[in-house]
């Protein structure tokens, strides 16, 4: 079989920032660790643990002092508060277009508005959103849109502002945009799919 790679196969930017982030990290010899696998690479994490960055699963589980890496896919509030309460320093890999959409919905619930997030509830990345919320509503696509609607007719009524994970589909997204734009009154949609996403998805 014959097979084309894609020309932007490879890392991302936010990615590639990321594990430069937790070389220097390393380089600098002070205790560091990656929360959760910086990417979903069993060599690079190798690698990185070669140089000595640990690889933690939780903030409790971070030694008082060790620096911290957050990788791209950012984590919620809570998790930047149990790091600081351990006296952990946070190296903070976040994605800038991820921070992006943490700074959205947090300024949109801080002016009353229901944060809609559409992407897979169970992804670190929109789970890292929602950790920005007090009361996110996560949501697959367009089906799970009108069955929330539905829900409560009032919705339609009320503030809303949504987002994308930024490894979304733009049919998902687009689906999602035109449904929400026929039934909702109040509406402010932010397109946060992510270039180097779109870019792949194309070729
Ligand atoms: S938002 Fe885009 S550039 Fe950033 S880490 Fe995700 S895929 Fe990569």
């Amino acid at each position: 079989m014959r097979v084309e790679l894609a020309k932007s196969a490879g890392f991302c930017y936010g990615v590639r920032r990321a594990v430069e982030l937790a070389e220097q990290a390393a380089q600098s010899g002070r205790p560091c660790a990656m929360l959760g696998p910086i990417i979903h690479n069993s060599s690079v994490i190798d690698y990185l643990k070669g140089l000595g960055v640990e690889l933690i699963q939780s903030p409790d589980q971070a030694g008082a002092g060790t620096a911290v890496i957050i990788r791209s896919h950012g984590e919620g509030r809570a998790v930047h508060q149990a790091l600081a309460e351990r006296g952990c320093p946070v190296i903070d890999a976040t994605c800038p277009n991820v921070s992006r959409i943490h700074r959205i919905v947090e300024q949109a619930e801080g002016e009353g508005r229901q944060v809609l997030i559409i992407g897979m509830p169970d992804h670190p990345e929109v789970a890292a959103i929602a950790g920005w919320c007090a009361h996110p509503v996560v949501l697959e696509g367009e089906e799970a849109l009108a069955r929330w609607l539905e829900e409560d007719p009032g919705r339609r009524e009320i503030p809303i502002t949504m987002v994308s994970q930024t490894t979304s589909t733009h049919f998902i997204w687009t689906k999602c945009v035109e449904k929400a734009k026929k039934e909702c009154t109040n509406l402010k949609i932010f397109d946060t799919i992510c270039n180097a996403t779109y870019k792949r998805q194309s070729e």
